[in-house]
């Protein structure tokens, strides 16, 4: 029913797997053990709150693959290699935690609590549906930060 309200007509709709996600946050300190690496989530996991999962995974091999390439074609020095978790732990930890803001600030505005009663009162012309609308339109101000950010 939410499915056909959000796309706007009422479609047949069978789900196949329901998954979750823990609104958590972990950054590996050991991005190299000899030839292996970790990129990725295997890396690092965020909250999806601010999009920074995949980003920050594919930022993780644009950074990996080159050096790998000097490795291999030019034998490169090993410390080049190092340098990966040099420059991405850091890189992970910041988005981490920028994740973990928005994930805090979202909170405030009821939006991940398990009750959403205000998504069916929101539309409502009840004193509910004004306290709801209010609530939403703070929310949504609240998240400037979240929604808009350059990373
Ligand atoms: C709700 C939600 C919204 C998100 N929105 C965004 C967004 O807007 N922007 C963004 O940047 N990121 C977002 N992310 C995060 C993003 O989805 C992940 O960061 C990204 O998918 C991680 O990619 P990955 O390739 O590192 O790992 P995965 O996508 O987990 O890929 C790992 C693969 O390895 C396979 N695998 C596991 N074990 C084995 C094994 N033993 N042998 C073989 N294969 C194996 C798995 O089946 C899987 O296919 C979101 C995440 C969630 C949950």
């Amino acid at each position: 029913m939410q499915v056909g309200k959000a796309i706007g007509e009422e479609v047949p709709i069978k789900i196949h797997y329901i998954w979750s996600w823990p609104h958590d946050q972990s950054v590996t300190d050991t991005w190299r053990v000899g030839r292996a690496f970790l990129a990725g989530d295997a890396a690092h996991h965020f909250p999806p709150h601010g999009g920074f999962g995949l980003n920050s995974g594919v930022q993780d091999v644009h950074n990996l693959a080159w050096k790998l390439v000097a490795k291999l074609r030019w034998n490169a020095g090993d410390q080049l290699l190092d340098s990966y978790e040099d420059e991405r732990l850091p890189v992970a930890e910041f988005n981490g935690d920028q994740c973990m803001r928005n994930t805090r600030d979202l909170a405030k505005t009821g939006f991940l609590a398990e009750d959403k009663t205000f998504l069916t009162v929101i539309e409502t012309d009840t004193e509910e549906g004004d306290r709801a609308r209010k609530a939403f339109a703070e929310g949504v101000e609240s998240q400037r930060e979240h929604l808009a950010s350059d990373g």
